[in-house]
This record gives structure tokens, sequence and C-alpha cells, in this order.
């Protein structure tokens, strides 16, 4: 694993990558996946692909940036086949670079497969090990071409792919939502704890099956949604049908939390809850924990609106539209320097002064991080002549990283890991500043199974993070805890 240069990072916790996949013969398998991938675009804006079972072979298109700038008429009319899975990627393993790219695509024997990764494996360096003593050369450094070689020579070992995904969810640990294509069938996969989200959806007249990382997906392609797939389940959808297994036992579900907080689009449903519901319940329960005196609410665009609306209709404050956000911006801008820094804020929001002016604001966000954004936020907000704010955020303090998929810092540069609140409102300077209670957050979300990743505000983490990983972020030794 080979983590991103910290000061490229942007400051909060980013998303990892969108999975996708589609059986339907007689579709045009590759803009269905194109759509899919453009209505999940928010998980990932470094690159976009696309990998096509035609029968025979895999084909493959991937590129560097948005999925419409990756794909044309020309790209999808030569992506002709039955089975297409698609990926859109934040790199958390791995460089950004556009061999790291996904779809990665390898072979079993002679067979292309094709493989879509969202998540992270938490410790690949003895599975690195492993595959060169099975004289396998790993060209890159992510995890995921890791998860592919592994099946490859498991499946070499046990003689069929399902048992040879099999063998990989015993030898691999962590996070991982994974759509696999060989040229005639489409495998879709979950880690035993469920942690990384991903749906099951059926094509309308029987036209085909579809897996999406969420549910948007599903209907940005017309899929009915049909279930979620279970941790530890591997699916395979062919010819033959739609085939169900448990690959592994599975363990405590542990689906991340913070998807309902801000990775998950408003409109998808996770473990059976909207999430757009869940937000607007974090929003009320924040303002019963969290009073303030105000003239006017505002959520920061776009995952803080719909909390924004809950805390004000709970506490009777009402709502404002005061903060315009430029959609145009990806989320993945580079701001090499503090200057720049400051300068990104203001292309991508803007305060509207003839809602804020001379009032007192109750700020919702969905998180704090490093406190540079929040900080930079408080100061638009008071220079368009705020008088007061009030900062609520909708999730717990970030006390701890994340290894399973999600972009995050070391301790040392969490803020909240190293000041108390009020040394935060001091340094974000900001009139108040509260959190959402973390049992604020677990009643905030009425999900149909319970059962969540809360680690990066507990310190719980559902699949053990090793030593060394746990020395390099700062964290305190196992031994010493
Ligand atoms: S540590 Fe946090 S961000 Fe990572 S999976 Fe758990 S809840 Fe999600």
């Amino acid at each position: 694993m080979q983590p991103n240069c910290h000061d490229e990072r942007p400051d909060r916790l980013e998303e990892a990558c969108a999975v996708f996949g589609v059986y339907a013969p007689g579709e045009d398998v590759a803009r269905l996946t194109c759509f899919g991938l453009q209505a999940l675009q928010h998980r990932g804006q470094e690159s976009a692909g696309i990998a096509v079972g035609d029968g025979d072979t895999i084909l493959i298109h991937k590129g560097l940036g948005l999925v419409d700038q990756v794909f044309d008429e020309e790209a999808l009319a030569h992506l002709k086949g039955a089975i297409a899975i698609g990926h859109t990627r934040y790199s958390t393993a791995g460089g950004g670079d556009w061999k790291e790219a996904q779809p990665h695509v390898s072979a079993i024997d002679d067979e292309p497969i094709a493989l879509a990764h969202n998540g992270t494996l938490v410790d690949t360096a003895p599975q690195r090990v492993w595959l060169a003593n099975e004289g396998i050369q790993l060209y890159g450094y992510t995890d995921s071409e890791v998860a592919a070689r592994t099946i490859s020579v498991d499946t070499r070992r046990a003689g069929h792919i399902r048992a040879g995904i099999r063998l990989m969810m015993q030898q691999l640990h962590g996070a991982y939502a994974i759509t696999l294509a060989t040229p005639s069938a489409l495998y879709a996969f979950r880690d035993p704890n469920g942690i990384r989200p991903l749906s099951l959806g059926e094509l309308p007249r029987g036209r085909g099956w579809v897996v999406a990382s969420e549910t948007c997906g599903l209907d940005a392609v017309g899929a009915t949604f049909v279930r979620e797939i279970e941790p530890g389940e591997i699916v395979k959808i062919s010819s033959a049908g739609l085939e169900c297994e448990q690959g592994v036992k599975p363990g405590l579900r542990s689906s991340c939390i913070f998807e309902y907080v801000y990775f998950a689009r408003p409109d998808s449903r996770l473990d059976g809850e909207l999430v757009y519901n869940a937000r607007r319940r974090m929003g009320e329960i924040l303002a019963s924990e969290a009073p303030a005196e105000a003239d006017i609410v505002l959520g920061v665009p776009d995952s803080g609106i719909p909390p924004a609306l809950g805390y004000a209709s709970a506490s009777g404050i009402p709502y404002c539209d005061g903060i315009v956000k430029n959609r145009y911006v990806g989320r993945t801008f580079i701001q090499p320097t503090q200057e720049m820094r400051q300068m990104g804020i203001r292309i991508k929001l803007n305060p509207l002064p003839s809602v804020i002016r001379g009032k007192r604001l109750v700020v919702i966000d969905d998180s704090i991080v490093r406190g540079n954004t929040s900080k930079q936020l408080v100061t638009l907000l008071r220079d368009a002549g705020a008088v007061e704010v009030h900062l609520r955020i909708v999730s717990p303090e970030v006390l701890w990283p994340c290894f399973y998929g999600i972009d995050t810092d070391t301790c040392d540069q969490l803020i909240s890991a190293n000041k108390s609140v009020a040394e935060v409102a001091n340094y974000v300077g900001c009139d108040s500043l509260a959190f959402i209670s973390l049992e604020g957050l677990h009643n905030a979300i009425r999900s149909e199974h319970g059962g969540f990743c809360d680690a990066c505000f507990s310190g719980n983490y559902p699949v053990e993070i090793p030593e060394l990983l746990r020395r390099k972020s700062g964290m305190p030794s196992l031994r010493s805890v």
C-alpha cells in the first residue's frame, strides 16, 4: 500500500471508489455502465473505467478524469458484449496514475478477468510475499491488483473461479465490495463485515441484472432494487442465471456509518434506510443535543443541507439557503499551498451576503477533519456579514484514521485527536461548536440490520489493524492500550 502525499489530501474524509456491474445479453452494457458510473461519480473523480466480457475475451477502456471525460461515443462503440463492470476511483492505495485506474485486468491461465474494487485491504504485505513465492509479478501498488492476482492463483489451484474467490476471501482481510467479469460471467462479492455497500438490482422485463455501490446507480439504469449483497456472499450471474453462495462466514456486520453522514448520495438506500431521511434525523437530534440562539440555519452544501433542514424544523429557527456551491469543481482539486487552499474554498462555496448580513447563524456541516476548511468557511461567513457563527457538526469528532477505503490523515493531523472542542472552536474562529454524540448518530439511522463501523469516532475497528499500520498512523500500539 502506498498512500498519497498528505499535503495533497483534501480537508475531509474522501470516498474511495464506486463499483458497478451489469449482466444483460442483447443490451448496450457499456452504455448502461456509463450511466451507472455517472450516478456514482461522487464516490471518485480521479479515473473511470469499463471492462466488457464479450463471450471470448475482455475489452477495456479507462482513463484519468470524470466519467464523461473518459467515455465518448467512439469509446462506447468498441465495448460490445453481454457483461460489463465499471469503476470510478479515488485513490487510497497506490497512486493516481493511469496504470492504477480500474478495472484491473489480469488472467487465469488464458482466460482474462477484470476486477473493480471499492474498499481497502488492510495489510497486503504478507500476500505480496506469498504471490512472489508463487512466481507472480505485481505491476502496480494497488491492493486491488493483489486481490485479482490472488484469485488467479487460487482459481488455478481450486479449478473453479468461485472456489478461487472463496479462497481469496479467506486470505485477504479488510473492506471490499468487488465486481469481477470473465468473458462469460459477472461476479459480485463483499467482505465478511459488509463495510462498503453493494446492492443487487434487476432490469425491467427480465433483461438482466445489475450490481452497484449504491442504489442510485441502480435507479440510473432503471433497475429495481432486489437486495443488498450480503456480507461474505458471492453472487455469480451468467447464462445459468443468478447463483448465490456464502463465500466466507459473515463477521460482525459493520456497515460504514460515515456513508450515511457524507459519502452516499441522499437518494440512495443503505440497509433499507434512505440516506436523506437519516441525515434529516441527524439534524433533529443535533438540535436537541446542541441548541443555539440564532436567527437562521444554513447547511454547507451538499451533505449539510438535509441535516440543516432537520435542525431547523426541530429548533424552530428558519432554514435559509445562504451558501451557494459551485458544482463544477471536482472534489479532488489539488491545492499545493495554503494560499491556494484558501482560494479553493472560495471557488467551491460562496456565501450570499443578502441572506447572511447582520444575522446570527447556525451552520451545519458533515465533519471536521483537519479544521482548515471550517476555518476558511467561518472567515467567508464573517466577511459576508454574519454577526455570530455557531457551527454544528453531524458527525462526532474524528479521532482515528480509517483503514477501510476512506482517505484519512494520520492521528497527528486529525484536529480533534489533538485539541478539545473549545480549542477547535478557537482555531476555527466560530462563536460556538458542537458535534453530534456517537449515540445520537446511531439513533438517527434506522437501518434494517444495524451493526456499524464507527471506528474513526470510537477507535473500535471491526477488522484488526496490524501493528505496523497502527504505528505509521500514529495510533497507540495494541500492546499499550
Ligand atoms: S473508520 Fe469511519 S470512515 Fe472508515 S469505514 Fe469505519 S466508519 Fe467508515
